[in-house]
């Protein structure tokens, strides 16, 4: 079986060829330009998206020796994102899925996160904590099988990699925020400043936006960024990255207890962080889990991730009719694209 992924839900181009259950090309093409603006502008997505996807369907389908008509199963991604974005990859997969006549399925993006560890050599073994850290996104899911995902908490607020961004450019370390900060931490001293952790009523819950506050009037003390030397600003992006990650740990921990799983996985762009990886290592081991974090291809935004959950809902029976909408924004109680 041969199945065609497309993402572009948001700054990555992406195609993807999986043969066979063997991933034959991912391209990524991310939309750098963005930086000069620092943030992704919707409009100028959509553009990039038009202008390079078709060049990389052809190119992912050369690298997989595979030509159009040899696709069995055409899937992109419906949501959540840029829905102009969306359009562009939802579009041009219903095109072809109307012209070669073959099924077709809308994937929900974030579903594609969760089994993104499926990609590795190393697989999640169900059941399994799922914790989706993405830039949109920060969720803690309990997943049975590719079927039964249920939600065990998310953010009240502000997404992981959404607060690595904005302290980022708070700090003046530039756009995406999360490798940015990462880098300035390496040579930061993590404990000089001691910054709060949320305390929600829901014990799976998490909340940022506090956390970037504080940061802000931290700086605003010292008389702001231009007052701070270059060892302090690391000394505040390292002590704010280990409070992000004590909070996502927290939370993972107080899950592992509770539900008896055999894995752990931490995916989306912010499981990219060293510091977030050796902290879920450390405990997955202390549980004896299995702990699963894929590479970074397979972190950030990709199309293989989109053709492998196509996958796993056509083996379910689940295809979807060409009228299917693209969406901004997840439905977290209704997980599956049913
Ligand atoms: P969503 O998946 O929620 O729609 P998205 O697709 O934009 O959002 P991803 O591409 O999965 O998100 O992840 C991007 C985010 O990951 C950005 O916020 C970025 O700052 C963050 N990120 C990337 N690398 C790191 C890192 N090393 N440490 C922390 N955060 C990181
Ligand atoms: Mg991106
Ligand atoms: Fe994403």
């Amino acid at each position: 079986m041969i199945v065609l992924g497309i993402e572009t839900s948001c700054d990555e181009t992406s195609v993807a060829v999986i043969k066979d259950g063997l991933l034959t090309a991912n391209l990524i093409s991310s939309q750098h330009f963005h930086k000069n603006f620092g943030g992704v502008v919707p409009e100028l997505s959509s553009r990039a998206h038009l202008q390079i996807v078709n060049p990389l369907v052809k190119s992912a389908l050369e690298k997989s020796s595979v030509k159009l008509e040899d696709i069995d199963l055409i899937a992109a991604t419906a949501g959540p994102g840029l829905i102009g974005a969306l359009l562009v990859g939802l579009t041009y997969a219903k095109g072809l899925s109307l012209s070669l006549n073959k099924k077709f399925v809308a994937v929900n993006h974030i579903e594609g996160h969760i089994f993104s560890g499926f990609l590795m050599e190393e697989k999640p073994e169900f059941p399994f904590l799922a914790l989706v850290v993405s830039g949109g996104h920060t969720l803690l899911l309990l997943v049975k099988n590719f079927i039964e995902i249920y939600k065990l908490g998310s953010t009240v607020d502000d997404a992981a990699g959404e607060a690595f961004d904005k302290v980022s450019k708070l700090l003046g370390l530039g756009y995406p925020g999360g490798p940015k900060i990462q880098k300035a931490a390496e040579g930061g001293d993590a404990f000089r400043i001691n910054f709060p952790i949320a305390e929600l009523k829901e014990p799976y819950n998490f909340s940022f936006s506090g956390l970037k506050t504080a940061v802000l009037r931290y700086v605003q003390q010292q008389g702001g960024i231009q007052n701070l030397d270059e060892q302090h600003i690391k000394d505040i992006a390292a002590s704010f990255q280990m409070a992000v990650i004590k909070a996502l740990i927290q939370k993972l921990k107080r899950a592992i207890k509770s539900f008896d799983v055999k894995s752990v996985s931490i995916v989306g762009g912010v499981a990219a962080n060293s510091l977030l990886k050796e902290k879920a290592t450390e405990l997955a081991y202390e549980f004896n889990n299995k702990i699963v974090i894929p590479r970074l291809e397979f972190c950030g935004d990709n199309a293989a991730m989109i053709a492998f959950r196509a996958q796993t809902l056509f083996e379910s029976g689940i295809t979807h009719k060409l009228d299917y909408k693209p969406y901004p924004a997840l439905d977290e109680n209704s997980f599956l694209s049913l």
